[in-house]
């Protein structure tokens, strides 16, 4: 495959010095076309800026840069980020761009075509990418910020309000497509017992490795949340009661053969855990509270047990 391959900064005498080491004559044909350019990448700038949205940003995209530079195939991705973009077949040639600004890595383009892109068309295409800069930078941060809102920062899985927002949309799905949805709910025996003979530092590293052992034993289609203090949720699509018991067992020898190390001090902790599968009646509260139910019956049968409800 014939690669031509660049980096996009915000800095645009970079642009410029690119520019400089061609000859006289191209340099005077592509100045010619490059006041237009400048106002289509200004416009285009403008359009971009109109929303957050990362995917809209890039069929806005897509589509005007097309009217000036033909292409097959374009294709964005991340590093950190998991948006990706594709549109189109890839074809022979390929002009690939790693975009940054201000020491941000922003990610890396890729255009491809059966016909070899020319000088000319590299500087349209670097003309383009310099508008998709700084409205791209704000998607990836508006993204960053929507997770991290749904995020526990203690123990990285997803928080109370992640719940609170995707509960009852599961519910409606389970529902709609008759697939089977079950609740774990989860709770840490004697954790204050925990805190008061090691300290809060060291109960928050249990916390940590809990929900570590947790994540460790779910599928991906399953969602962790860590819904209070020492008690987590777990939302598992389209799994049966028995699946859901099996699961919270998995769970809970795992966690019971955990030796909690740190800063000299060692424990080990077990969980009590409330199952149940969503019945066609069921209100969001229903559900849970049959969950938490069935969790408060493990409790008083002595903790360290899974009780799945009726
Ligand atoms: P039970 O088996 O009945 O659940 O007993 P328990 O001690 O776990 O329950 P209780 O509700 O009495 O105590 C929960 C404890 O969890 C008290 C609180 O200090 C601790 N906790 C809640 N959030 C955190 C946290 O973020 N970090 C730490 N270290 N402890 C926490
Ligand atoms: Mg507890
Ligand atoms: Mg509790």
């Amino acid at each position: 495959m014939a690669l031509q391959s660049g980096v996009i900064t915000k800095d645009t005498r970079q642009l410029q010095d690119d520019s400089r080491k061609m000859p006289i004559h191209k340099k005077a044909d592509i100045h010619h076309s490059l006041k237009a350019e400048a106002v289509s990448a200004l416009e285009l700038s403008n359009q971009l800026h109109s929303t957050l949205d990362i995917g809209k940003v890039f069929e806005i995209y897509e589509e005007q840069t097309l009217k000036h530079v033909p292409f097959d195939s374009i294709k964005y991705s991340h590093p950190e980020d998991s948006f990706c973009y594709s549109n189109g077949k890839t074809k022979r040639h390929s002009c690939q761009y790693r975009l940054l600004m201000g020491g941000n890595n922003l990610g890396e383009i890729e255009f491809t075509r059966s016909k070899k892109f020319t000088e000319p068309e590299t500087i349209k295409l670097e003309y383009m990418l310099s508008s998709l800069l700084n409205p791209l930078h704000n998607c990836l941060m508006y993204r960053q910020a929507v997770t991290n809102a749904l995020v526990d920062p203690l123990t990285s899985v997803c928080n109370r309000s992640a719940f609170d927002a995707s509960v009852s949309r599961e519910i409606s799905l389970a529902k709609r497509h008759k697939n089977p949805l079950a609740m774990i709910i989860l709770d840490i025996d004697l954790f204050k017992s925990v805190n008061d003979t090691f300290g809060h530092l060291f109960g928050d590293c249990v916390l940590r490795d809990v929900a570590k052992r947790i994540s460790e034993e779910v599928r991906d289609s399953d969602i962790v949340y860590r819904y209070g203090g020492e008690e987590f949720v777990i939302l598992l699509r389209n799994t049966t009661k028995k699946g859901a018991h099996q699961l919270a067992e998995r769970i809970r020898r795992s966690v019971s053969s955990l030796n909690c190390n740190y800063g000299g001090n060692s424990t080990n902790v077990t969980v009590s855990q409330g199952v149940t599968l969503l019945k066609a009646t069921d209100t969001e509260n229903d559900f849970f509270e049959r969950a938490d139910k069935a969790m408060y019956e493990a409790k008083h049968n002595g903790r360290n047990r899974t009780v799945v409800s009726k």
